[in-house]
């Protein structure tokens, strides 16, 4: 515990930019690994250490799978291991069997590479919409504990409108623990994600982190912690269009990345960070 400072959560959606950006403009091979990531995950373990702060790892099993020697690291920092899905589908694209496929997939994956069980799961994009009232019940059935994917942004459209700002107790036995919203009137801004960083002055963000909520959700991706700019490397069979649209990702990519170091750090002086796992434990405990 440190101090006064109010508590956000921190997470990082520990994916391989590569994977999914090959995979989005339909090149072959997009499975492979990415050449970025193995750096990226450096970078960020090197500034969550410097910040002397814990994060929730949601890992996709399908990165883990294509680098298995970075988990390795992630778990020895202290950092604690939760589930992405495996391939990076969308919850409200899938039916409840196909959603606990890839549940157990990702699951079977994180397990044999890091000897964890991960109990908490953030869906792809915030995928757990309207559409599928049924995904909690199937994480709980699958035993995981808490759920991280309530995120109140005008972004996503079809979202579940939330019943409670701060973490709460669901019906179906799961925690939900909803990502960092600041509500201005009828507004909503969202302000727990990384990319989101760029669109507010860093004095404006740490005051709508303040009003965000109890225990609100930060979330980060390896890539925008990049030291490099990032490049988008297809196959030489990919065409002059998948080229173009990967070029276009790459420049969405990039500003989000040259922020969001600072900014962490300037959040990191006001709040202190910690894992989802030790929230849910002070909640669940009772304590
Ligand atoms: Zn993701």
């Amino acid at each position: 515990m440190a101090g006064d400072r109010p508590t956000l959560l921190l997470s990082v959606d520990f994916e391989d930019w590569h994977q999914l950006v090959r995979r989005r403009v339909g090149v072959s091979g997009w499975e492979e690994p990415g050449p970025a990531l193995a750096r990226q995950t450096d970078a960020l373990l090197a500034l969550l250490d410097e910040l002397h702060a814990r994060a929730t790892f949601f890992v996709l099993g399908m990165a883990a799978r294509a680098h298995p020697q970075l988990l390795g690291p992630i778990v020895a920092a202290g950092h604690e291991i939760g589930c992405h899905g495996d391939a990076h589908r969308l919850v409200n694209t899938q039916t409840p069997d196909e959603f606990a496929a890839d549940l157990r997939s990702a699951k079977a994956t994180i397990e044999q590479l890091t000897g964890r069980t991960p109990v908490g799961y953030r869906a792809p994009a915030f995928s757990i919409t309207r559409a599928t009232p049924w995904a909690r019940e199937v994480l709980a059935d699958e035993g995981f504990a808490y759920d991280a994917s309530q995120h109140d942004s005008p972004a996503l459209r079809d979202r579940v409108a939330p019943t409670d700002l701060g973490p709460h107790l669901t019906d179906t036995g799961l925690w939900e623990f909803p990502v960092a919203v600041w509500r201005v009137g009828q507004a909503r801004l969202p302000v727990g994600g990384a990319s989101y960083w760029l669109l507010l002055p860093t004095p404006l963000l740490l005051t709508g982190l303040q009003n965000a909520g109890p225990l609100a959700g930060l979330y980060l991706h390896p890539n925008e912690l990049d030291p490099e700019p990032l490049r988008a490397r297809l196959p030489t069979s990919a065409t002059a269009k998948q080229s173009a649209l990967a070029r276009l990702r790459e420049i969405q990519r990039n500003g989000a990345r040259r922020r969001a170091p600072a900014t962490l750090k300037a959040i990191a002086r006001r709040f202190e960070l910690i894992p989802y796992g030790e929230a849910h434990a002070r909640l669940d405990g009772g304590a």
